[in-house]
């Protein structure tokens, strides 16, 4: 076999409007590299520079540092020479220094989780170089004191470790700014700078017991094998786990030249958008600030300005800036340096019809020349996904196949769902402005800080601004609030890739994380104090907030008639009450794949002849109670029926095992002696009789129509009854009769004679028929394996991968919790199989139970029922076995109708 020294190319080169690398091979080269190449070779002024191949990392984790570098060396060294003759400086050199910055780039986009070192190739010989050359001490210096903050921090393992720990450099700096009693960091002279420069290295020395290294070559091998590290640091395996994606992918390492956006009034730095990423509406927008780097506008201590003047003027009305001081102070881009915004307009334009997509770019303005450091595919709202799909779609850019598959089906979800009652909005309490960084509407209770998002149900995570150590905190809570930051900052960006709430930057925010509060206007706000955030206006409200359903109209409405154009298998509902089955079709349902008929009994006037029905001596007992639940059950398949106007309805017949209906407190136990004219003790020891080991494999499905035939009867004969009286009223009923859990042939042959018997019965007392169907679900493995033999007699499969996988695994369902997050963490299990379908193992049975059904009845109809029925991988597996349908929880049924159209389109390329 090959090994990577010997024949894989492990850098490639770009700049000066050519590449060596494309936008193809983002694996090889990560999102950004590709992406830099690609840039590269249509002609946008990118810093020349190189990327290391994720192979290389994959590799170093084998290898280690010194035999990478030797691996690396020759490469590195000629691709350093490129970078200096097109920037026409040199690495290391005190006269005319060429700066660099190395960065991160896994194959996809993991903003913050991995580390970034900029102005590398300072030293104290270097450093007078940039002064002369930049004619700017100030900044020179300021350069080299921001390298070593970031080297130390990334590089030699300076960074504070929890919240509690504190920087050193940052340390450093507070002690001098109360030194010399100032606030800022631009208020610093350059002596400041060179004494913080002198401190930092005195620091390192303390820390680490090592001089700050002072060779460049030494110190750009220390970046490039810190950032492969970084792959494996904390932040990065928390994101990797949370998305799903694999350790192996590894990230590659970009390492350009630096260009300046800190070089005075004429540089500046900044982000765009070509199209409004919250709301998906198609006017280029972004923020930029002059004489500054680009990390300073992603943190949020210095406000942006708006790129366009339209944008300006949006942003000025939010914050009741006047036109006249907004002119004075912030304008845009479009009004301060006007050929270079035109610069940057085409190549937003030049871009965007490039990739196809709305892009989100990173730019610097060094000195009156414009440089584009980085463009990739903009994260965006669920809402702006679907506008923006459909609007390329319109604007002829992308085909009707390319907009279904641009949309994210389980970003839908953040359509799907409530946002705030109008009316409840009108009296609500505004009690401060925010920017309106990801819409949606949240309500909970305040936190400040992020490891204590789950101290309740619902909290709203307020920081002064966050960082990307507070990822799984802001993915626990429902809303994010920050005091501080603009649109691009880390708050702003993370929670609308999290499709969640957010609004940043609500200046009049004090907060004070020592006495948990929140002061705004003078009034306090405590930690657990309800506040609701409309992430859409930028809102902040006191209180909670009523919520209304969303208006599914619009270009949603589009895109899901698009998606039933190329969708070829059906999507159902799993629906148990009338108003759920009706959400369901409003969602797009073309039929009921699954009623729990239990969930009808545990209603609290059904539960007490449940109780009776099960605590009864004899048949007769039974049957007296059965026939009280009897109406219940037809009124409730009536009001399903009617909803449903026709489409079919999968109907199963009782699940649960017998002792969750049974009363476990005293009391109740007393109070169903007393109704029955029984003895306490009888009801005892029923109770104690029904208690089972391990519930999950007990007496449930249809053991309990097997044991307790008349329940099958009474359901059955509800069923049927409530079908004739629909007809009677002129509605089709369309009833699918399922029996759960069947593991043997006999099992399902004993339940359909009852079911069949009885149907006969009741067709003949009223003189009338439908029609209707008796299946299966295919739950436990046994079933899969006699598929064929059960095909005989049942007329449709419905594969409960819930208990498949809770038995092909032998995880019990009630159980798996306690080990699931540990086993995702250690990566034994790459996804939740209860979440996500087991393709490889699970999948198999589904596959093989679809084949074995068919090899007896080719035409036999075969659905899911489990919850993978609205998960899209899963549904495009299910596409892959021939299913005719997924069946899924209403809320789903959008993301699975989307899914069922891209599996469509992938198995038809
Ligand atoms: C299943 O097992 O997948 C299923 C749908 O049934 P339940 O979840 O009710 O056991
Ligand atoms: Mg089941």
């Amino acid at each position: 076999m090959e090994t990577l020294q010997e024949v894989k190319r492990k850098v490639y080169q770009f700049g000066n409007k050519s590449a060596d690398g494309n936008s193809k091979m983002k694996n090889l080269l990560g999102g950004k590299g590709a992406n830099l190449a690609e840039m590269s070779a249509i002609g946008i002024p990118v810093p020349p520079g190189f990327t290391i191949t994720t192979e290389v990392c994959t590799e170093y984790n084998k290898l280690g540092k010194e035999a990478i570098i030797e691996l690396l060396t020759e490469d590195v060294e000629k691709s350093i020479n490129n970078i200096e003759s097109i920037m026409g400086s040199q690495f290391g050199d005190s006269e005319n220094p060429l700066l660099i910055s190395v960065r991160s780039g896994a194959r996809v986009s993991m903003p913050g989780m991995m580390d970034t070192v900029l102005n590398l190739g300072l030293n104290d010989e270097v450093v007078h170089g940039l002064v002369a050359k930049t004619n700017n001490e100030r900044f020179a210096w300021d350069s080299y004191r921001r390298f070593i903050q970031m080297y130390g921090g990334v590089v030699l393992g300076m960074k504070p470790k929890s919240k509690d720990d504190i920087d050193p450099f940052e340390e450093i700096m507070e002690h001098l700014k109360e030194k010399r009693g100032i606030e800022l960091d631009t208020e610093f002279t350059v002596q400041d700078l060179q004494d913080l420069v002198y401190d930092f290295k005195d620091a390192v020395k303390k820390r680490t017991g090592h001089d700050f290294p002072a060779d460049p070559w030494e110190q750009l091998w220390g970046a490039i094998t810190a950032v492969f590290d970084s792959w494996n640091g904390n932040r990065a395996i928390y994101y990797r786990t949370m998305n799903g994606y694999p350790a192996d992918w590894g990230t590659a390492v970009n390492v350009q030249a630096m260009v300046y956006g800190n070089m005075g009034d004429g540089s500046g730095t900044g982000v765009c958008f070509t199209r409004d990423a919250a709301t998906g509406e198609n006017v280029f927008n972004g923020e930029y600030l002059i004489n500054a780097q680009g990390e300073d506008v992603v943190a949020g201590v210095r406000t942006p300005q708006q790129i366009t003047k339209l944008g300006s003027q949006r942003w000025a009305d939010l914050a009741q800036i006047e036109e006249a001081e907004r002119v004075a102070n912030y304008p845009s881009l479009e009004e301060l340096m006007p050929s270079i915004y035109e610069e940057l307009k085409i190549y937003q334009d030049t871009l965007e019809k490039h990739y196809r997509d709305m892009q989100d770019m990173e730019f610097t303005i060094q000195e009156g020349k414009l440089w584009i450091l980085q463009t990739r595919n903009g994260k965006r709202t669920g809402a702006a996904m679907v506008k923006i799909a459909i609007d390329l779609l319109k604007e002829r850019l992308i085909t009707e196949e390319e907009a279904l598959l641009q949309i994210e089906p389980n970003k839908l979800d953040e359509l799907l769902h409530p946002v705030f009652d109008p009316r409840a909005l009108k009296m609500a309490n505004v009690i401060a402005q925010g920017l309106p960084a990801s819409p949606g509407a949240a309500t909970g209770q305040i936190v400040f800080f992020a490891d204590e998002a789950k101290m309740y149900k619902n909290t709203i995570l307020t920081r002064i601004e966050t960082s990307p150590e507070d990822l799984e905190g802001m993915n626990l809570a429902k809303g994010i609030l920050t005091a501080r930051g603009g649109m691009t900052s880390h708050a702003a960006v993370v929670a609308r890739g999290m499709g969640k709430c957010c609004i940043s930057g609500a200046g009049a925010l004090k907060i004070d994380y020592k006495k948990r509060t929140l002061t705004v206007d003078g009034k306090e706000y405590h930690q657990g104090d309800w506040v609701s955030l409309n992430g859409s206006t930028g809102n902040i409200i006191e209180g909670k907030v009523a919520t209304v359903e969303p208006i599914l109209s619009g270009e949603f409405a589009e895109l899901m008639t698009l998606a039933d154009k190329y969708a070829d298998m059906e999507v159902r509902a799993n629906a148990d009450t009338p108003k759920e089955a009706r959400a369901a079709l409003n969602f797009g349902a073309k039929g009921i794949g699954l009623t729990r008929t239990e969930h009808m009994f545990f209603e609290i006037d059904r539960i007490r002849a449940m109780r009776e029905m099960i605590l009864a001596d004899t048949v007769k007992g039974r049957k007296h109670a059965l026939e009280e639940l009897l109406p219940m059950q037809r009124s409730d398949f009536e009001g399903i029926f009617e909803a449903l106007q026709g489409l079919p309805v999968t109907i199963r017949l009782l699940d649960p095992p017998l002792h969750e209906f049974v009363p476990h407190q005293l009391a109740t136990q007393k109070e169903l002696a007393e109704d029955m004219h029984i003895s306490l003790a009888a009801v005892k020891n029923k109770v104690a009789e029904l208690e089972e080991f391990n519930p999950m494999l007990g007496h449930r499905g249809c053991r309990l129509g097997n044991t307790y035939p008349e329940i099958t009867e009474m359901q059955t004969r509800a069923i049927i009854e409530a079908a004739l009286n629909l007809k009677e009223k002129g509605i089709v009923a369309k009833p699918e009769i399922m029996v759960p859990l069947v593991g043997t042939v006999n099992e399902f042959v004993e339940q359909e004679n009852i079911i069949r018997k009885t149907a006969e019965k009741v067709f003949e007392e009223r003189s009338e028929h439908i029609d209707y169907l008796v299946g299966t679900m295919i739950e436990v493995p046994r079933a899969v394996l006699l598929a064929d033999a059960i095909a005989e007699y049942a007329d449709f499969f419905s594969f409960g991968t819930n208990d498949l996988t809770q038995m092909t695994y032998g995880y019990s369902r009630d159980d798996a919790s306690k080990f699931m997050s540990i086993y995702l963490e250690k990566g034994i299990l790459k996804a939740d199989p209860f979440e996500v379908l087991d393709q490889d193992g699970v999948g198999q049975l589904v596959k093989m139970g679809t084949e074995r059904g068919r090899s007896t009845k080719p035409d036999l109809k075969v659905g899911i029922c489990g919850e993978h029925g609205g998960e899209p991988s899963s549904v495009e597996f299910c596409h892959s076995t021939g299913m005719n349908y997924v069946s899924c929880s209403p809320f789903r049924v959008p993301i699975a109708r989307l899914a069922s159209a891209q599996a469509a389109i992938r198995a038809a390329k």
